[in-house]
């Protein structure tokens, strides 16, 4: 079944993270930063992680809301 990449938009076969090729390979690296920045900074919030990497806020409130 064809659907649209949640992130991208491009039509891609259905697999279970909802996301194309690449944009997987976008959350895998973006989460790695993410995780390091937090085992650094462990107080931080949502906003601070997005001001300090430069990940969009959206992609780092939904990857924290995953961990
Ligand atoms: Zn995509």
């Amino acid at each position: 079944m064809l659907v649209n990449c949640k992130r991208c938009g491009k039509l891609m076969l259905q697999n279970p993270s909802s996301c194309c090729e690449n944009c997987s390979l976008y959350y895998d690296e973006t989460y790695r930063e993410i995780r390091r920045f937090l085992s650094a900074h462990p107080q931080v919030n949502a906003y601070e992680v997005h001001r300090e990497t430069g990940i969009p806020l959206s992609v780092v409130l939904e990857l924290m809301r995953s961990s």
